[in-house]
């Protein structure tokens, strides 16, 4: 049979339409999303691409990475973190380049806050029962347990030239809980990126990283949208105050009085300390900081959640590419320069 040269085109035609059917179906990235408990919260890992086993290795060699962080860095157990609390005080212990780094971060944020972050609580917690494998109950302790903790000296020591740690005291134990799950996501999206994802976004509870935009299969195409992150209602679980838009690479965290808490005689108790004080942070009920680092955004929401509205605001303000959105006790709501407040209500 002979067939027509228009025939001939239309064939051609069909044979490039629907190898490229083809080509857009095998093309068509995946979504793939998974959750595990670590760092004490729900961690979420969600990743886009074309080859999901890819996809797959990806994700668990971020939640590898994620694991390992908790046992070095958790302030009990074994780990490098819990060896240092259990050195005798005054003497210098040799630590990784790893730990000296984040203990330098740490210090420089307690610094930068003028002491609202303060990396040093550990006793404080576990006064108020706020133990590293928290069972959700708490105690209030005496005011002679708080003033006795508070007048004693607590802090440590580093030498960057010998990598050594010195604690001051034996009332000190390092807590890196306001940082280490920020420093958790950035690292986790380092070892993403080292694999053929297309976006990825990692969630440790409320402490946020993507990079990327999110790929949107239509019928013949994908296009791609920045990723959205909701910032978290304070007092309703399933309620958002307002979302934020995230360009690729910024981290943006939440530190809550509803993260970690118990009531006792209807009064709440939550984990995020007032070194001055001694007792929960009173003035907010969270803060919220968008940042070039997931750990630079976990350090300054815990850090600006102690210092408050007015404080908090002035120095989210001095520092570029960070902004912040504060709830306070009685509901008001405050931002930084670089974001429309009028975005964000309860
Ligand atoms: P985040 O979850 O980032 O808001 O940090 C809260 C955690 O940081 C707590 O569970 C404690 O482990 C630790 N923490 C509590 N109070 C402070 C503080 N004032 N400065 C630094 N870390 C703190
Ligand atoms: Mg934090």
């Amino acid at each position: 049979m002979r067939i027509s040269r228009f025939q001939g085109v239309l064939l051609a035609f069909s044979a490039v339409f629907v190898f490229s059917l083809l080509l857009v179906v095998w093309l068509r990235p995946h979504e793939l999303v998974r959750e595990k408990i670590l760092l004490g919260t729900f961690v979420q890992i969600k990743v886009y691409g074309t080859d999901l086993d890819a996809l797959n290795e990806a994700v668990e060699d971020a939640f590898a990475e994620i694991q390992r962080i908790q046992e070095r860095f958790s302030r009990a157990g074994v780990g490098a973190l819990a060896q240092l609390n259990q050195a005798e005080p005054g003497t210098s212990v040799p630590i990784s380049q790893e730990l000296l780094t984040l203990l330098e971060l740490a210090q420089h944020y307690q610094t930068l806050s003028q002491g609202a972050f303060d990396p040093a609580l550990g006793q404080l917690e576990d006064l108020w029962g706020f133990v590293e494998d928290w069972d959700g109950t708490g105690r209030v302790p005496s005011e002679t347990e708080i003033k006795r903790f508070l007048a004693l000296p607590r802090g440590f020591t580093l030498n960057a030239a010998t990598s050594e740690a010195t604690r001051v005291s034996a009332n000190t134990q390092i807590d890196l809980g306001g940082i280490a799950k920020g420093y958790a996501v950035d690292r986790a999206l380092e070892v993403l990126q080292s694999h053929p994802v297309q976006a990825a976004l990692v969630n440790a509870g409320g402490n946020v990283r993507t990079v990327g935009q999110v790929p949107e299969p239509t019928l013949f195409w994908v296009q791609f949208r920045p990723f959205q992150v909701g910032v978290q209602h304070p007092r309703r679980s399933d309620g958002v105050v307002g979302g934020l838009t995230l360009t690729s690479g910024q981290g943006v965290a939440t530190s809550g009085d509803y993260q970690r808490y118990f009531m006792l005689d209807g009064v709440r108790y939550h984990h995020i300390l007032d070194p001055q004080s001694g007792y929960p942070a009173n003035k907010m009920m969270s803060s919220t900081v968008i940042a070039p680092t997931a750990l630079e955004a976990d350090a300054l929401s815990t850090a600006v959640f102690v210092l408050g509205p007015e404080a908090g605001i002035a120095l989210i303000n001095t520092l570029p590419e960070v902004e912040a959105v504060l709830i306070t006790q009685d509901g008001n709501v405050f931002s930084s320069r670089g974001l429309d407040g009028k975005q964000f209500s309860l």
